[in-house]
């Protein structure tokens, strides 16, 4: 916050009226109070820098360093608005957040304050309705009430998998054992997706909420969050949101009086992608290696040091404060019936907006990339998404109409994963991208397991020759039996889901490989 001194004149000039009343006759010189607030993402990464100037609710776009004094200048103290940092679109000129065709057509509710408080103070999440799902949890509802109402909201991971969240929580609520643990999964390590990012970055308090009312759900009293050490602005605002929360009485011992108690810790991963598997999360945490282990025993009833643990991840955490406020008949009521609520997606590669969005389970592939999406960049042609990254599908043109919700994308072999998604371009060699995410699963396969290891490795050497344009027509049928085996037999998700993209392009793009393979002989 800054107090900008200036003549009464100018005060009087500027809000129609000066602080002391003088309409501008005192003659005395006066202030203005200017705060710059950090606040998190906006979304709208292709016209970023953002600047969003309150109360007029200009937003300002492709903000550069030399523009921030004509903003000051002109907008904060003036109310003039600075017409070539407005939004266009074709001929049009969009004034504020609200009419740019890119929010429009989103439902924002998790990330609702993302992008509009100061991440970094706990007042300005108090003040928009913050921590009153707490209160009402630890005041109004007992531990049972909070499981059955995220049961009831049908609420599922935004993770990747999709499992029913309050599954998860009954099922560490009815452990024997007493001491549980609740951890967040924020180590989004896939090509292409930044949304947990985004809420760890922007809302943190959100997530650290809905963690505290699942700790309080389910009795436990210590927790950590799992984050990317590649996302330091992240961990520095968590590390900053829990030191706000704990001085306020909202985490740590006794909190809000209640004698309820919850401490949280911050576990900085160090970029292995296999660590967002699980078990291999809460190895990680343990001080070992990160390596996924033979299931069962689950997490629920042997997680973190072998006890009880909520493993959700960041999105389904956000989530939580608005269910326990508005409840779950209202949570069902966003989206299809057996995927309520909203996803968030990032959307990235040759798509006119790149951005964060956030729209409601069942929103069709096709409103995402040619509604809020604006199209395919330049003009081209669409040619596919890859969406879920290195453990996602391929989909095409034919996929556009598809309901975007857990159990459809299931049926078409692809797996709506945390979110990104990324578009591409007729010009985009779909062996290529094949081989992109092989690559990247074989570097990141902890070696653990035969399949995964050999087959990955093996399934990359043969999109390698095709890519170099050795290969061979029975390469084809030998990727497919390889993928194959690697699904069916690999121990964690990672193995698992390696050979998607690779299923996928052979799928939709067939003649794509057999060009590589026919064309370079
Ligand atoms: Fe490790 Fe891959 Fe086996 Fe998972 S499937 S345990 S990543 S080797």
């Amino acid at each position: 916050e800054i107090d900008v001194v200036f003549s009464a004149e100018e005060a009087h000039e500027a809000d129609g009226e000066c602080c002391k009343g003088c309409k501008g006759t005192s003659g005395a010189d006066d202030k203005k109070s200017v705060s710059i607030k950090k606040s998190g993402c906006h979304g709208f990464c292709e016209i970023g820098p953002l600047v969003r100037v309150e109360p007029q609710g200009l937003m300002y776009t492709k903000v550069t360093e030399d523009d921030c004094e004509s903003i000051f200048e002109k907008t904060v103290l003036g109310d003039e608005i600075v017409h070539e940092l407005l939004y266009h679109e074709g001929e049009k000129e969009y004034i504020g957040e609200d009419d740019i065709p890119f929010f429009q057509g989103q439902t924002r509710l998790v990330l609702k304050r993302c992008g509009h408080i100061d991440a970094e103070d706990i007042h300005e999440y108090i003040a928009s309705g913050g921590y009153q799902s707490l209160a009402k949890a630890l005041f109004d509802m007992k531990p049972d009430d909070i499981v059955n109402e995220i049961y009831e909201s049908n609420l599922r991971g935004r993770g990747g998998g999709g499992f029913r969240a309050g599954t998860k929580w009954k099922q560490v609520a009815s452990q024997q054992e007493k001491e549980r643990y609740v951890v967040c999964n924020g180590d989004e390590g896939d090509p292409g997706a930044f949304m947990d990012c985004a809420v760890m970055e922007g809302i943190p308090h959100q997530m650290i909420e809905g963690m505290l009312i699942a700790a309080y759900a389910v009795q436990a009293h210590e927790g950590y969050i799992y984050v990317r050490a590649e996302y330091p602005l992240a961990v520095k605002r968590l590390k900053l949101a829990i030191t706000q929360a704990e001085s306020m009485g909202l985490l740590g011992d006794n909190i809000l009086g209640t004698g309820f108690s919850f401490h949280l810790h911050i576990n900085r991963g160090a970029g292995a992608f296999v660590c967002g598997e699980g078990s291999a999360l809460t190895a990680s945490i343990e001080g070992k290696r990160g390596m996924p282990r033979v299931k069962p025993p689950r997490t629920v009833s042997q997680g973190l040091f072998a006890k009880p643990t909520v493993l959700n991840n960041v999105e389904t955490y956000a989530n939580v404060p608005m269910i326990i406020e508005n409840g779950a008949h209202w949570y069902r009521s966003i989206g299809p019936e057996n995927s309520p609520g909203t996803k968030t997606f990032s959307l990235s590669g040759t798509i006119r907006n790149t951005g964060l969005i956030e729209v409601p389970m069942g929103t069709k592939l096709g409103d995402v990339i040619f509604g809020i999406g604006g199209g395919i960049k330049n003009d081209q042609e669409f040619k596919a998404v890859q969406l879920g990254g290195p453990s996602g599908g391929c989909l095409t043109k034919e996929n556009l109409d598809l309901s975007l919700d857990f159990d459809s994308l299931k049926k078409t072999g692809a797996i709506i994963g945390s979110g990104g998604m990324v578009v591409m371009d007729q010009h985009t060699c779909m062996v290529e991208v094949a081989r992109f995410f092989m690559n990247f699963t074989q570097r990141e396969s902890c070696g653990k397991c035969v399949p995964c290891r050999e087959g990955t490795t093996r399934m990359l050497e043969i999109l390698q020759r095709i890519v170099e344009g050795k290969g061979e027509p029975e390469d084809l049928d030998k990727l497919l039996v390889l993928a194959d085996m690697v699904s069916s037999t690999a121990l964690c998700g990672l193995g698992k889901s390696a050979p998607l993209p690779v299923v996928s392009t052979i799928r939709a793009f067939r003649d794509e490989y057999m060009e590589h393979i026919v064309d370079k002989k």
